[in-house]
C-alpha cells in the first residue's frame, strides 16, 4: 500500500499556505426567488426580443474596441443584483449585437434557431450536465443516438451509420479525418506521422477552409493537401481528382482521404459525388462529404438527387445550427466506421472507467478530442418534434423558393446577374452595368455591400471567385418573409453611389 502522503516532506514551503486562515464567507448561489424573477425577467424579454428583432438594424454599429472601453476595467467586488445585469445586457451588449435572428440577415449562411429550440437550450443549461461518459448522464448519450437515429432516417442514410453531435463542423470534419489517418496509417498511434509515408488529402478548391484546417491539425502539411480545380459551375472535376490521384500514387504518396462538399460555401455547388465516390475507392481513400450547410435540404425527397452517392461514404457532416433551425452549436457527424474514429483519439484513464468495469454502452467522450459533451440532442428533439417532419420539410422549402424568386427578380434586371444554378436558398450575384472594368464592377459591389450594410435594412456577405467579388444572399431565416426580400431588393436595385461618400466609382 502507498504510505499517505505528508505536505511538509513534499514540499516545507508548502506548510504557509495550509496553515494560512480561510475566512468564512457568504455561499451558495443566488437566492431561488430572485432567480425566478430575473429568469422570467429574461424569458419575457426574449420573447419580445424575438418578435421585434425587426427594430434593430441588422449589423451592429458599434466600433472596435468600443464595447470594451465601456465595460469597467476590473470585476465587481460585491454581486451585484440580477436586474442590473439584465440592464447591462440591453443598454451594452445589445448594441454590439449583429442580429442573426433579424429576417434580413443574410450574410454567410443565413441561419436561425427556434423557439424551441430555445426552449432546448435554456434547459441545457439549468441542468448542466456532462455527457462525457454514459453514466456522467445517461440521458444525454441515450438521446443523441436515438435522435441521431431519427435524423439518419430523414436524411435517407442506411442504418449503418453511427451518429454523434460535435460542436462544428469544423469538429466533425477534424475527428473524420482522425478516422481518415488511422485507416490510411495503421501506426500512427504508435509512430505519429513522423518518418512514415507522405500521404494527401483531396478536395476541391471550393472546399471549406476548416477541411484544410483538420489536415494542418492532424499533422499533415499544406503540401499535402491537394486542392482540385472545380469546373465553370464550381464542383470538383473528377478527372482532375484522378490524375492527381494517378499522380501521387506513382508517387507512392498514400492517398488518406477524399472530401467532396454537397452546398459549397461561396456558390452551394455540389460536388459531383459519385463519380468522387468511385474514384476514392479505387485507390483506397477515406470519402467524406461535407454538407454542413445543404444536409438539411436533404430532408426533401425533390432534393435528394443533388445528395446521390452519399449513402455509401465513410463520413458526412451536416450542422443542424446552420439550416435546420437549431440554435448554435449542434453538428452532426455520422459515420459507417465508428471504430476508425473511436481508435483515432480515444483514451481513457482510469477516473473514466466505470468503477464495476466495461459496461455495454457507449461512451460519447470516445469521439473526439473534447471530453466534456454538452447535452445538445436535448434542443435538436425539441426542433423536431416541434415542428414535426412535415413542419421542417415546409420550411426549407419555403426558403428554397423564396431563393428563387430573388434569383428571378435579379436575372430579369438589366444590369444584374446571378452566378450560378440557384440550387439551395443562397442567391450569389452582383451589379454589373457591362461599363465598368473588372476591378471598377468589384469596388462597385463592395460599396453597394457597404451601403446595404451599413443601412441597418438587411446583412449580406460576399465572396470571391475566380478573382471577381460576388454578393451573397442566403435565407435560412425562420422569420424571412417575401416582404423582407423586396425591402432589400429595392435598396439594392436603387442605390445610387453618387449618395455614398465612401463609394469610389460613379454609377454609369
Ligand atoms: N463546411 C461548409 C460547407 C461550410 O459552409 C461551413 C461554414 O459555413 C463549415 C464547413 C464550417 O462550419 P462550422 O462553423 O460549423 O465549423
Amino acid at each position: 500500500m502507498a504510505p499517505s502522503l505528508s505536505a511538509r516532506e513534499m514540499d516545507p514551503d508548502l506548510e504557509s499556505v495550509l496553515q494560512a486562515p480561510i475566512a468564512a464567507a457568504e455561499v451558495g448561489d443566488i437566492p431561488a426567488e430572485a432567480f425566478r424573477e430575473a429568469a422570467h425577467d429574461a424569458v419575457s424579454w426574449m420573447v419580445e426580443y424575438l418578435e421585434q428583432v425587426e427594430k434593430f438594424p441588422v449589423l451592429s454599429r458599434i466600433v472596435p474596441g468600443q464595447l470594451q472601453a465601456e465595460l469597467p476595467a476590473e470585476p465587481p467586488a460585491a454581486g451585484e443584483p440580477l436586474g442590473d445585469l439584465l440592464r447591462d445586457f440591453e443598454t451594452l451588449i445589445l448594441p454590439g449585437i449583429t442580429h442573426w435572428n433579424h429576417p434580413s440577415f443574410h450574410g454567410y449562411f443565413a441561419i436561425s434557431g427556434s423557439a424551441p429550440g430555445i426552449l432546448g437550450e435554456m434547459l441545457t443549461a439549468a441542468l448542466n450536465v456532462n455527457g462525457m461518459v454514459w453514466r456522467s448522464s445517461p440521458a444525454v448519450t441515450e438521446l443523441e443516438l436515438h435522435v441521431l437515429g431519427w435524423i439518419r432516417g430523414l436524411l435517407g442514410l442506411p442504418a449503418d451509420f453511427f451518429g454523434i453531435i460535435q460542436d462544428t463542423a469544423s469538429s466533425s470534419s477534424h475527428l473524420a479525418l482522425a478516422g481518415a489517418r488511422l485507416r490510411a496509417y495503421p501506426e500512427v498511434r504508435e509512430q505519429g506521422l513522423f518518418g512514415l509515408p507522405r500521404g494527401r488529402i483531396y478536395l476541391s478548391e471550393e472546399a471549406h477552409s476548416s477541411i484544410e484546417k483538420a489536415a494542418l491539425a492532424l499533422g499533415f502539411g499544406t503540401q499535402d493537401i491537394k486542392k482540385v480545380p472545380a469546373d465553370r459551375y464550381f464542383r470538383m472535376d473528377p478527372r482532375l481528382l484522378e490524375q492527381a490521384m494517378s499522380a501521387d500514387k506513382a508517387e507512392g504518396i498514400r492517398p488518406v482521404a477524399v472530401v467532396a462538399t454537397v452546398g459549397t460555401t461561396s456558390t452551394t455547388s455540389v460536388d459531383p459525388v459519385r463519380e468522387l465516390l468511385a474514384i476514392s475507392r479505387t485507390f483506397g481513400a477515406w470519402f467524406h462529404v461535407d454538407a454542413a450547410y445543404a444536409g438539411a435540404a436533404a430532408l426533401l425527397p425533390e432534393c435528394r438527387p443533388l445528395f446521390d452517392g452519399w449513402e455509401e461514404a465513410d463520413s458526412i457532416v451536416f450542422n443542424p445550427h446552420k439550416w435546420l433551425f437549431t440554435p448554435v452549436d449542434c453538428s452532426v457527424l455520422y459515420t459507417r466506421d465508428r471504430h476508425a474514429l473511436r481508435d483515432a483519439l480515444s483514451l481513457v484513464p482510469e477516473y473514466l472507467r466505470a468503477p464495476g468495469g466495461e459496461e455495454p454502452v457507449t461512451n460519447l467522450m470516445d469521439y473526439g478530442v473534447a471530453l466534456g459533451r454538452r447535452f445538445r440532442s436535448l434542443k435538436l428533439w425539441f426542433v423536431l418534434r416541434a415542428f414535426g417532419v412535415q413542419g421542417l420539410q415546409d420550411r426549407i422549402r419555403a426558403h428554397i423558393a423564396m431563393a428563387r424568386l430573388i434569383r428571378d427578380q435579379i436575372t430579369a434586371t438589366p444590369g444584374w446577374e446571378v452566378l450560378s444554378p440557384v440550387l439551395f436558398s443562397t442567391v450569389v450575384f452582383r451589379r454589373n452595368p457591362g461599363t465598368l472594368t473588372g476591378s471598377e464592377r468589384d469596388a462597385f459591389n463592395l460599396a453597394l455591400l457597404d451601403a446595404i450594410n451599413a443601412s441597418g435594412i438587411a446583412f449580406l456577405s460576399h465572396t470571391r471567385l475566380r478573382g471577381e467579388i460576388w454578393l451573397r444572399w442566403a435565407i435560412g431565416n425562420l422569420k424571412t418573409e417575401p416582404r423582407h426580400l423586396e425591402a432589400t431588393w429595392d435598396f439594392l436595385r436603387q442605390w445610387d453611389p453618387s449618395d455614398a461618400q465612401h463609394s469610389p466609382v460613379k454609377l454609369p
